[in-house]
């Protein structure tokens, strides 16, 4: 229900409709390519006052707010925008989103609120991600973010898994009252937020400060623990803890299966972003040597890890970086804003390009990728058509680097060690549709380590779900 005054009826549609948008603004991309810094600058108050006041208040429920997993009630925000009161604009994202100020970075707006927008048939959409981060950074920025937490409730939960799923939900857990403690395996807190999101998309400074709010809350973190090893669900709940999230992601990078993929000089997509994106002080041991990538670099892939990585080797110096990529740019599943950004920093692709073997030269590192050409067939199981090779079109790309994105599973260990916690294929967690329920009592599970590899907002989303049921079953629970 939009919170949004009556005398909206009357405002001016047709001339909200006609209004051009601010175009966002990007750091030139010469410049940018030099630092690893944001892209995307920043609105001034006016700037925002203009944007938001493009808004035509479509009819509730308004297109953006279903398009938004989270349903963000983007049309009082732009309201409340468009009349200066930004703090309690940044307030009301709050209350359906645990991290507005990082979704309103990463989140392919153009395929959710924006590309859902109206005004975007004549116009550009309103800017409603630019939007959300403007108030959430400017609420920061004035130091006006109150925590607040219910009275101790004396239930312990362990969250195992410190990405955006986990810390939605430690968040609403430790909002309740509970006493929330979080493990990941990595030595920081932050999931992808911090070891695979490059800082050029999303500043770690964000992410810290929203682990910091957590932190204030009562919440806390142990670090370099990999549940399912070095400790177990069932050690865990023998040393007091009586409810348990999993959201441990999909951390496994899918293998090319193909011959030279193990040679010095081949990456996979997620440690790749690892070693050349994160501080080494955040880096776990064996991962503080940044990669060495030479002068030309192959990105295998077509999703946004794809782009990150290319967009990653040509900020590490790289002079001719590609994406090979077997299906056309419209059978590619990554956001399409992030490639317009690759191609403006000198990326170049070669659709239609099957990969058949990584190929040494003397001294044993990779210099070259032989390829075939590819048509399409008829559409597979996916429902994107197949890529079938075309015979005797194979070629070379000469490479000192090949990164490898290809997809994502979550690792086992979780699920074996866990007695009656059902998985099925490759590993996710089983659980119900809404609640995050498991198959063993008293433990949840969300974000991708339950729907697979798939979005920040999702994953934060399902967190928060799985939080409502926990809060619901701890209070219930007799002890
Ligand atoms: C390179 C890259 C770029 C991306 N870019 C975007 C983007 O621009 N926009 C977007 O919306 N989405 C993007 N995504 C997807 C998004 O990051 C994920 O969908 C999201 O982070 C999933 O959140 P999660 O909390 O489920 O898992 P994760 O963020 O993967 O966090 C899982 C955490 O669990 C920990 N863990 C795993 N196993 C264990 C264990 N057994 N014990 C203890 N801890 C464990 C891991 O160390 C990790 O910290 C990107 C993904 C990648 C790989």
């Amino acid at each position: 229900m939009q919170a949004i005054p009556g005398d909206l009826l009357a405002i001016d549609r047709q001339g909200r409709a006609k209004t051009p948008s601010l175009n966002l603004e990007l750091r030139n991309s010469t410049q940018r390519v030099c630092d690893f810094d944001e892209v995307l600058l920043p609105f001034s108050p006016e700037q925002a006052i203009f944007e938001a006041a493009r808004c035509i208040h479509c009819p509730d429920p308004a297109p953006c707010v279903r398009a938004c997993p989270a349903e963000n009630d983007i049309p009082s925000a732009m309201w409340l925008i468009e009349q200066g009161r930004f703090l309690d604009a940044a307030d009301l994202y709050r209350q359906t989103s645990s991290m507005p100020e990082i979704c309103s970075r990463v989140c392919p707006h153009e395929a959710l609120c924006q590309g859902s927008c109206v005004m975007g048939k004549h116009e550009e959409p309103v800017q409603t991600g630019m939007l959300e981060r403007f108030v959430t950074d400017y609420q920061r920025y004035v130091g006006e973010l109150s925590i607040d937490v219910a009275e101790p409730t004396g239930k312990r939960v362990a969250v195992i898994g410190a990405g955006p799923s986990g810390i939605a939900c430690a968040e609403q857990l430790a909002r309740a009252g509970h006493d929330v403690t979080i493990f990941d395996a990595k030595p920081q807190p932050g999931g992808l937020l911090l070891y695979g999101i490059p800082n050029f998309k999303l500043e770690k400074d964000v992410v810290f400060a929203r682990v910091d709010d957590l932190f204030r809350m009562g919440v806390k973190f142990v670090g370099n623990t990999f549940i399912g090893r070095d400790k177990t669900i069932d050690q865990l709940e023998a040393e007091g803890f009586q409810a348990f999230y999993i959201a441990t992601g999909t951390w496994i990078d899918s293998p090319m299966n193909v011959d030279g993929e193990n040679l010095p000089g081949v990456w996979k997509g997620t440690e790749f972003l690892i070693r050349a994106n994160v501080k080494t002080a955040y880096l776990p041991d064996d991962m503080k040597d940044r990669p060495e990538i030479g002068k030309k670099v192959v990105v295998i892939g077509g999703g946004d890890t794809a782009s990150d990585c290319l967009r990653t080797a040509l900020r590490m110096g790289a002079e001719e970086v590609t994406c090979v990529y077997r299906r056309t740019e419209n059978e590619m599943p990554g956001g399409s804003k992030d490639r317009k950004l690759a191609r403006e920093e000198g990326a170049s692709y070669q659709f239609l390009t099957q990969p058949l073997r990584f190929i040494a030269g003397s001294d044993g590192h990779l210099a070259a990728i032989e390829c075939m050409r590819m048509e399409l067939g008829e559409p597979d199981a996916s429902g994107r058509r197949k890529p079938m090779p075309v015979e005797g079109s194979e070629f070379l790309i000469e490479a000192d680097t090949a990164i490898l994105a290809l997809g994502y599973w979550p690792d086992e260990t979780i699920g074996k060690t866990t007695p009656q916690l059902e998985t099925h294929k490759y590993g996710l967690i089983v659980t119900g549709k809404t609640t995050g329920q498991t198959t063993r009592p008293g433990v949840y599970a969300g974000g991708d380590a339950v729907t697979g590899p798939d979005l920040v907002v999702t994953a934060m989303t399902a967190g928060r779900r799985a939080a409502e049921a926990i809060d619901s079953y701890l209070r219930t629970r007799v002890n």
